[in-house]
Parts: structure tokens; C-alpha cells; sequence
């Protein structure tokens, strides 16, 4: 519910909203620009119209002279018509911006995404973080999606407010003339001021009421987050979950997912949400409702009694009322603005708490070497890593030396450290001690992305996409065809690839192509394997890359093992021993710690962990 933290104060609401402004104008150049011209324009047309049909009205209520008339209504014409094309064309433009707006939104996440560190992209807070922002704007547009559209708000309310007081100076300063007797009352300065203090008091009112209204979804918002995100994972449970398909029919699940959603009470008639909107939230937005009316019966009430009494015209009134109608409305706006970017502002602190997380890790500057004969040595110095939060040791004072060209295989127990092992490798964290060398220099000191450059990595959690073969292998839309064909032969997928309708251009599954192929856990395996050739990295790490695969096809993957990694050095992390034995070396962790190191025969000789592993599996297949 509410917190304290909610008070802000104008200072950090003009600051972060600022902040927002900049970010969005960042990524989509001209959007403000282009609202800004638009919005002015629309604000100013109606007060030249208004302006205009009342000298017209005025003319034909007074003095009727025919050439003026004619001219009068030429102007207009010409006036009107400029106008409309103009705000046709502002029009179009912003549309066009604001089109690009939503990936531009969602191009600021990714990029920040992809630039955080590791270990902050994996931690619950900063996933909470992002999984909050987005809520909050597909909720009520909280965040950066409420300054993209208050901003037209903005500029409409500030155009408005100058040309509605230009337009109605003259309704105070024109005076009832002496012979209207007591009417001349309404030329008192005191009386003038009442009525402009009554005005602008419900001008202010009304939006103030409605702001009162809308923080009450402020308020809402800690208990809707929690209510939103449970909503939005049992909610759509049984609606987009076609990988839960099964496990739903079998074990009735949408029962389970309903009965969840009707205890967790965000929705039903007794949750806050309602309680707010039947008292407190709904008394406020009906008095907003009933001020704003109040000011307009005022407005007439002046303007009228002084048309009466004589001070102008009958086409005036319509000036007038039209005038001060829109300065109070435009007036409203601008409070209402100011309201919501005040209570957007808690919603911003959250946005920029995710986009202004600082990266801890060093980013060094350095290139790797571009060498012909991939002798690139990487070493682990000591290395000694626990993960945020964590007391234990996931690897333990670990040092390893990789020759150049030979395959080493890692076995261990399952937590024993393989993957955190390969995870510090690729630098998506750093060590807690120790230092893990390239050709003698701390990775750290490498540029990342080129760093990089020398692994290709088949992780156990490894995703396809949705579109051709041949771009999923390439990781890329353009690609060397021969490659693409030669690098799926070689992660044993060639005899499969006969059958896809369009070759390497049949899109995988279904989303996008109603012809694409859907293929098996163990195809996909391949695919990912052929992807990690394609990229010809000196280095190729294969976490458990036969988990997928059936008896016969990990025989096959087996049997070109040599084929598949060429003079690459290769790291190949399994479960199964079987798989092992034609390494050069084999690697045992357990518990963090490499606890033996050698080839088959010789950890067997040396009936340990290796031996012990070994056997466990080996009675199965005698
Ligand atoms: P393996 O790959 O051998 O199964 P891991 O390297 O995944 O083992 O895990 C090593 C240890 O680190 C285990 O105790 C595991 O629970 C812990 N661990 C792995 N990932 C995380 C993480 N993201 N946060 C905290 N602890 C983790």
C-alpha cells in the first residue's frame, strides 16, 4: 500500500520527469518536435475561429456593411483552410512519430538490458525492476509513456491559456456604459476581481479534485503490482502457454490458476481497487465533475449581464464565453498536467532506478590479437567465486590451464561448478579472487565484445528463434549459404535438412510461417551446435550438448566430435562419461574444487571421484 516514500517534492518531480523527457527525445529524435508544432498549432485554430465568426456575428448584428461582410468571410475562408492543411500536415508528422514510439520505449530497456552487468541482469531485484516498469505502463501508462502523452497536454494547455487571455482582456476592460444604471456594478475592479477569483478558484478546483482522484492509483499501485504480475502468470496461464498445454489438460491446472486468482482478491469487488473507487476516489472525480460546470455557469453569468448592460455585442458573447470556456478548460489541463507528472513521478523513480544502475564490472579497452593459428592461451589463476548473496564457495581456489587445440572435458555432480565455471570464462561474472588470464592478460583488461570473439558457446538453456534456419545458424540476416549447409552437416543435421520444404529459408515452427517446421528438443540441439560452428570461434565450449539427443544420433555427434571442433580448443561439460573418453583431458569438479585431472584410463586407475562416477553409470549399459 502507500508508502511515506510517496511524498515528492516539485524539485524531484521536475528532475525526473526532465530526465524522462530527454531519454525519450534520445530515442526517438523529432516526436517532441513534431507534438510540440502540432499541439501549438491545435491549440491556437479554435481561438482564430472563434475570433473571427465573432467580428462576422458582430458585423451582422451592427452596422451590416456588405463589403466588410465579404470580406470578413473571405478571410475566414482562407484563414480556415491555410490552418486545417497545416495541422493536416503537423498532424501526419506526429502521427508518424508517435508510431515509432512503443519500439523506441522498449529499445531503451533492451539497450540498457544488454549493457548491464551479468550479474545484475540475472538478479531477482533488477528483474522485479523491469517486470514493475512495464506493469506500470501497460497499467495506466505510468512512467515514461505518461510524459510522452502529457506532453502534448503541455503544449495544447500553454497555447491555449495565452491565446484565450488575448482573446478576453477585452471582456474586462470593455465597461458597461453609464446608462445601464446599476448594471454598471459589473465595472467595479472589485467586482471584476471577484469574478476572475471565482473563476480560476474553480479552474483549480477541479483539476486538483481529479489529481486527488488519480493518486488514489498511486496509492493502489505497490498492492496492483503484486496483483498485476499474479494476474498477468495465472491470468494468461492457460491462454499463451502452449508449453504447459499438456501439463494443464492432465492436471487440470486451470482450475488451480483460477482458484489463485479469486483468493489473491486485486480484482474482486472487495479489493482495494474498488473499495477506493466506490468512496473516497469517486466522490473526488464527481466533484471534479460538478466544479468544473460550476465555472462555466459563472462565465456566462458575467458575460451575459454584460452584453445585457450594453458593453459589446452579441457576437462577443460567443467570443467571450468560447474564450474563457477554453482558458478555464486549458487552465484545468495545465493543473492536471502538473497533477499527473506529480504523481508519475514515484513510477519514474522506479524507471530510472533500473535505467541508471551503475556496471560494476571493469570494462577494459584492449584488443584481442587476430591470430591465423588460434593460439590463443587462456588461463585460470586461483580463481575463487561465491554469487551475490551467497556464502558459499561455487568454485573454490580453481586452476586450469587450456592447451591450445586439445578438448577438455569437465564432469562433476550436479551444483558442483561446471557451468559457474564456463559462466566466469565467458566474463559473465568476475572472479571474487584469483584471475583468469588471455595470452598472459587478465580478460578483464579486453574490450568485452572482443573478448568474445574467441567463443562459441552451446549453453544447456540455448534458444532458437522463430525464423529461418539459415539465420539461426548465421545469427544474422545476411549469412555465407555454404557455410550455413556446411556447418549443419557437421552437427549431423544434413539428412534432416533434406526434408525442410524451403532448405536452410524453412522458418523454424510456426509463428511466423504457417509452412515452418517445428523440430524436436534434439534437432533444435544440432541446430544450436551448428550455430556455435558457424560462428568459428578459436574456442568452443558444448554444455551438455547430447542432453537432447537420442542413443544413436549422441553416437553420431560423438563420432565427428573431431570433425565438428577441428583445431578449435574445445571444453565439453557432460553428464555422461561415455562421452568423455575421447578428450585429451578430463576435468572433475566437485564442490567447486577440480579434485582430479587426467586422461580415462588414468582417473580410473586412480579409483577416485572419476572411477566412482564412472561406475555408477557404466552398470547400467553392462
Ligand atoms: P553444475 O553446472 O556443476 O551443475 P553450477 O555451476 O550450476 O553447477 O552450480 C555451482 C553452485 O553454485 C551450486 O551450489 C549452485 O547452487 C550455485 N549456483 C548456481 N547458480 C547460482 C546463482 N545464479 N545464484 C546463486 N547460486 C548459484
Amino acid at each position: 500500500m502507500a508508502k511515506k516514500e510517496n511524498k515528492v517534492s516539485l524539485k524531484e518531480v521536475f528532475i525526473l520527469n526532465y530526465k524522462g523527457f530527454k531519454i525519450i527525445n534520445k530515442y526517438c529524435p523529432g516526436m517532441f518536435l513534431s507534438d510540440f508544432l502540432h499541439a501549438a498549432v491545435s491549440s491556437v485554430v479554435p481561438y482564430v475561429g472563434i475570433y473571427l465568426s465573432a467580428l462576422i456575428i458582430n458585423e451582422l448584428s451592427g452596422n451590416r456593411n456588405q463589403e466588410k461582410l465579404t470580406s470578413l468571410i473571405i478571410i475566414t475562408l482562407i484563414t480556415t483552410l491555410v490552418l486545417a492543411i497545416l495541422q493536416g500536415i503537423l498532424s501526419r508528422w506526429s502521427n508518424s512519430k508517435k508510431n515509432t514510439y512503443y519500439y523506441s520505449f522498449l529499445k531503451i530497456f533492451s539497450d540498457k538490458m544488454f549493457s548491464m552487468d551479468y550479474e545484475d541482469l540475472d538478479s531477482q531485484k533488477m528483474q522485479d525492476l523491469k517486470s514493475q516498469i512495464m506493469q506500470n505502463n501497460q497499467w495506466n501508462a505510468w512512467g515514461l509513456g505518461r510524459i510522452r502523452y502529457s506532453f502534448e497536454q503541455l503544449i495544447k494547455s500553454v497555447f491555449g491559456i495565452l491565446s484565450a487571455v488575448v482573446l478576453t482582456i477585452s471582456l474586462f476592460t470593455t465597461s458597461v456604459p453609464d446608462s445601464a444604471g446599476a448594471f454598471t456594478l459589473l465595472n467595479n475592479p472589485l467586482f471584476i476581481l471577484l469574478i476572475i477569483g471565482i473563476i480560476l478558484l474553480t479552474t483549480f478546483l477541479a483539476p486538483a479534485f481529479s489529481n486527488k482522484a488519480d493518486s488514489y492509483w498511486v496509492k493502489l499501485s505497490e498492492y496492483m503490482k503484486m496483483g498485476n504480475r499474479f494476474f498477468g502468470y495465472f491470468g494468461f496461464f492457460a491462454v499463451d502457454n502452449s508449453d504447459r498445454a499438456l501439463d494443464i489438460r492432465i492436471y487440470e491446472q486451470n482450475n488451480l490458476a483460477y482458484s489463485y486468482i479469486k483468493e489473491n482478491g486485486s480484482y474482486n469487488k472487495f479489493s482495494f481497487g474498488a473499495i477506493f473507487a466506490r468512496g473516497p476516489q469517486g466522490i473526488y472525480n464527481a466533484l471534479s465533475g460538478a466544479v468544473s460546470k460550476l465555472s462555466l455557469f459563472f462565465i456566462y453569468l458575467f458575460v451575459c449581464l454584460k452584453a445585457w448592460a450594453g458593453a459589446f455585442g452579441i457576437g462577443s458573447v460567443t467570443q467571450y464565453v468560447g474564450a474563457v470556456t477554453s482558458l478555464s478548460g486549458n487552465i484545468s489541463m495545465l493543473v492536471q498536467f502538473i497533477g499527473s507528472m506529480k504523481n508519475n513521478t514515484p513510477f519514474m523513480r522506479t524507471v530510472f532506478e533500473y535505467l541508471e544502475r551503475e556496471n560494476k564490472m571493469y570494462q577494459g579497452s584492449l584488443t584481442t590479437e587476430k591470430r591465423n593459428d588460434r593460439k590463443y592461451n587462456v588461463e585460470f589463476k586461483n580463481v575463487s567465486f561465491k554469487y551475490p548473496g551467497s556464502d558459499i564457495y561455487a568454485l573454490k581456489n580453481v586452476s586450469v590451464k587450456f592447451e591450445v587445440g586439445k578438448r577438455l572435458a569437465v564432469v562433476g555432480m550436479n551444483g558442483s561448478g561446471k557451468t559457474t565455471f564456463i559462466k566466469l570464462l565467458c566474463r559473465l561474472y568476475d572472479p571474487e579472487e584469483g584471475e583468469i588470464l588471455l595470452n598472459g592478460i587478465n580478460i578483464k583488461k579486453y574490450n568485452y565484445d572482443e573478448y568474445m570473439k574467441i567463443f562459441s558457446v552451446v549453453f544447456q538453456d540455448y534458444k532458437l528463434l522463430a525464423r529461418p534456419l539459415a539465420e539461426n545458424v548465421a545469427a544474422s540476416c545476411d549469412y555465407d549459404e555454404n557455410l550455413v549447409y556446411d556447418s549443419l552437416n557437421k552437427a549431423g543435421f544434413g539428412e534432416r535438412l533434406k526434408e525442410f520444404p524451403k532448405g536452410i529459408n524453412t522458418f523454424l515452427y510456426k509463428n511466423w510461417d504457417k509452412e515452418g517446421v517445428e523440430v524436436s528438443g534434439g534437432e533444435a540441439q544440432k541446430i544450436a551446435i551448428a550455430r556455435a560452428l558457424y560462428k568459428d570461434a578459436p574456442f568452443i565450449i558444448l554444455d551438455e550438448p547430447t542432453a537432447a539427443l537420442d542413443p544413436i544420433a549422441e553416437a553420431e555427434i560423438y563420432s565427428k566430435f573431431n570433425e565438428i571442433v577441428g583445431d578449435k580448443t574445445a571444453i565439453y561439460i557432460s553428464h555422461r562419461l561415455s562421452s568423455c573418453k575421447f578428450c585429451d583431458e578430463i576435468m572433475v569438479f566437485d564442490n567447486g574444487n577440480i579434485i582430479e585431472k587426467g586422461g580415462h584410463e588414468e582417473l580410473l586407475g586412480n579409483r577416485n571421484k572419476y572411477y566412482e562416477l564412472w561406475n555408477a553409470q557404466a552398470q547400467y549399459y553392462v
